[in-house]
Parts: C-alpha cells; sequence; structure tokens
C-alpha cells in the first residue's frame, strides 16, 4: 500500500467552532463535506482528544468559517497548531456569537454555516459530526483556500492530530540540491530559503542563517532556536 495515495485527495480549508456555555473553542478542519442538500447536512471529523470534539458534545452545534486563500499562515497556525486548552484563540479574533451561543470566526472567512448536530458517528480516533444547517452567510467575495493550495503554495503542515495525517509525510520529503532548509520541531512547518517566507517579510533567497532572531514560525510561532536542519 502506498498512503501517498492518500494526497490525491482533496479538502478545503476551515474553521470549526463551537462553545461549551461561555467557553469558545475553533480550530482548523480539512475534513468537511456537504452529505445532502434537502435538508442540507454537512459532515465534519473532529479528533475525540481535541476540545472543540467537547465543546461540540456539549452543545450540540458547531460552526464552519469558509477561510479566504489569502489567510496567512500565522493565522491558521493559531487555530490549527495550539490548544484552546492552553490559550484563548478568540483573543484578538473578530467573531460573533449567534443566537444558538455558537461562536462564528470571521476574519480571513468568506463565508459562514452554522449546524445543529443530529448524528455521530465513532470512527476510531475521530468522530464524524454530522449537522443539518441553520444559519448561513456570505461575508465576502473571494477564492476559498483549498489543503492542497495550503500545502503546495502556503508550504503548511498537518498536525499528528489531523484525520489526514500521514506519516510518510517526512520533513526534507522532496530531495534537491539547494540551500539548507530547516525544520520546525513544534510543527513540521519547513523553512524553504528557495521560498523564504513571504508573509513574515523573509525574501526568497534568504538563508536560515541570515533571518533575523525576532523571526517566529508562521505556522506555531516558535522561535529560530525551535529550528533543525531537515535533511
Ligand atoms: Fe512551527
Amino acid at each position: 500500500m502506498d498512503p501517498n495515495v492518500l494526497h490525491n485527495l482533496s479538502y478545503g480549508m476551515y474553521i470549526v467552532s463551537s462553545n461549551k456555555g461561555d467557553l469558545l473553542n475553533g480550530q482548523i478542519v480539512n475534513t468537511v463535506f456537504q452529505i445532502t442538500s434537502e435538508p442540507v447536512s454537512i459532515g465534519i471529523s473532529i479528533n475525540n482528544k481535541n476540545l472543540t470534539h467537547e465543546y461540540i458534545e456539549s452543545s450540540g452545534h458547531f460552526s464552519l468559517s469558509i477561510l479566504d486563500q489569502r489567510t496567512p499562515l500565522s493565522y491558521i497556525g493559531k487555530f490549527g497548531f495550539r490548544s484552546g486548552r492552553t490559550e484563548d484563540k478568540f483573543k484578538g479574533t473578530n467573531f460573533i456569537r449567534l443566537q444558538s451561543g455558537c461562536p462564528v470566526v470571521l476574519d480571513n472567512a468568506l463565508c459562514y454555516v452554522a449546524a445543529k448536530v443530529v448524528k455521530k458517528l465513532d470512527c476510531f480516533t475521530h468522530t464524524l459530526f454530522i449537522g443539518t444547517m441553520i444559519e448561513s452567510k456570505m461575508l465576502k467575495a473571494g477564492v476559498p483556500m483549498t489543503y492542497d493550495y495550503y500545502h503546495q503554495e502556503k508550504h503548511g503542515t498537518t498536525p499528528s492530530s489531523a484525520p489526514t495525517f500521514i506519516k510518510e509525510e517526512a520533513p526534507g520529503a522532496k530531495k534537491e540540491v539547494a540551500m539548507q532548509k530547516y525544520r520546525c520541531v513544534v510543527c513540521n512547518y519547513i523553512y524553504d530559503p528557495a521560498v523564504g517566507d513571504p508573509d513574515g517579510g523573509i525574501e526568497p533567497g534568504t538563508p536560515f542563517e541570515k533571518i533575523p532572531d525576532a523571526w517566529v514560525c508562521p505556522i506555531c510561532g516558535a522561535d529560530k532556536t525551535q529550528f533543525e536542519k531537515a535533511d
């Protein structure tokens, strides 16, 4: 079996949010799909260990913010590589709360959908929550970010807690003779000198050693000391 086959499945990039009373949390999810049109029902896969899972179980609802292709990596990192157990992800984030109490993230979102959970399926490490749409709104025009775009164009990575994580997604998997790449030990982000980090003000062609010490991992915020050679 070749697990790389699974890289050919297509996904999007979303923030799924929910609440437990006045406690709010949200996380990046790529496994989201519409199941039926009448009623409009949507499925999402959430890791059983995630705080968002606990909140969806508690409230019986979730919202889905569909991310703009131009969403910066740092924003995806905030919702994708950090836990709501150790920090309030909604601090500094533009969001609303629906009548149901469900939070909806607005920053970098093209539109949102809110759903009420009607079924759930225990799937090993994850739960497939199925919800019917109770609210939706367009926020702005734009191109939704696909999972492929996130990986290929933004050089984003996947945390091991994601349903689509593949162990063989190894750092330095693409061998090429080039400037030394560096890997973030916290989130597996690869700094590729040929690409730089334009969102973070680092021009393409900048060797890792020349990056200012104040620079941090564009995905998880780790500092330069948390990087190692990616070979
Ligand atoms: Fe990182």
